[in-house]
């Protein structure tokens, strides 16, 4: 297992990818966001952060905003959405970065918009092919994360939906999202129906309502109990822990979950 920290997009990128090697992670999960890691900021860094990354024990990880619709039922935006997403793609191949995140987020999916749902969910794995397919000609996997807000892709159904629909994405389990579309019980779904599937992991905390990103221990998500599912699977690759709280918190909530994979 590789135990990793995300970069927090309003601090200036170096500075936070300094600061996560100094606070023992395995590797940096680089946040190809706005508004520190704007694409065109980050061209003007390229080597500075390729120094510093080559420190890491494992790879780096990109990382896109969460709230890039590619399901947009605007024509207009679900374009701009994928240009973007293919500038993201550019400069994480300029950063040796070779799985990239996207994150199944739509406003669409109340289901008061009855069957504009589906052709948001349609649109969606429209967006993901062209996406993956500009990511593949630079050997970049693409991973599609579950969000946890209510109206978005987030619930394990509509999640399978677009997945089931896009073979050659693999799965980036946020297992704080996971746990608020219905507690553990959820958390197990997700975890049974992927399985090997699952090629990165979120890690953080919450009371199961609101989207806290809190240290492990201090919300309701029974870890002990995730670790044991996941080793069930044989799961050995990346967790990112998304602790928002602070970075010595992030340590703290790693040298946990250490100690309960041992
Ligand atoms: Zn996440």
């Amino acid at each position: 297992m590789k135990f990793g920290n995300l970069t927090n997009p309003i601090v200036e990128m170096t500075e936070e990818i300094r600061s996560i090697l100094n606070h023992n992670f395995d590797y940096v999960e680089i946040g190809i966001e706005w508004p520190e890691g704007d694409v065109d900021i980050l061209k003007t860094k390229k080597k500075a952060i390729l120094d510093l990354t080559s420190q890491f024990d494992a790879p780096p990880i990109g990382h896109t905003a969460w709230w890039m619709d590619f399901s947009s039922l605007y024509e207009g935006e679900r374009l701009a959405w994928i240009r973007e997403a293919k500038r993201q793609i550019d400069i994480a191949r300029d950063l040796d970065i070779g799985l990239l995140n996207f994150h199944s987020h739509s406003v669409y999916m109340d289901p008061r918009y009855g069957k504009y749902k589906t052709q948001a969910l349609d649109n969606f794995v429209l967006s993901m092919r062209e996406i993956i397919k500009y990511a593949d000609n630079y050997g970049i996997q693409v991973i599609v994360e579950n969000p946890g807000q209510e109206v978005e892709i987030a619930k394990l159904k509509d999640y399978s939906y677009v997945m089931k629909r896009l073979p050659q994405a693999k799965v980036h389990l946020d297992i704080g999202h996971a746990f608020m579309q219905g507690g553990m019980k959820s958390v197990n779904g997700f975890i049974k129906t992927f399985n090997k599937r699952i090629v990165h992991l979120h890690v953080h905390d919450n009371h199961g309502e609101f989207d806290e990103h809190i240290p492990i221990g201090n919300g309701k998500i029974n870890y002990p109990a995730v670790v044991k599912m996941l080793k069930k699977i044989k799961y050995d690759r990346t967790a990112t822990f998304e602790v928002f709280t602070s970075r010595k918190d992030a340590e703290a909530s790693m040298n946990k979950i250490k100690k309960m994979w041992k």
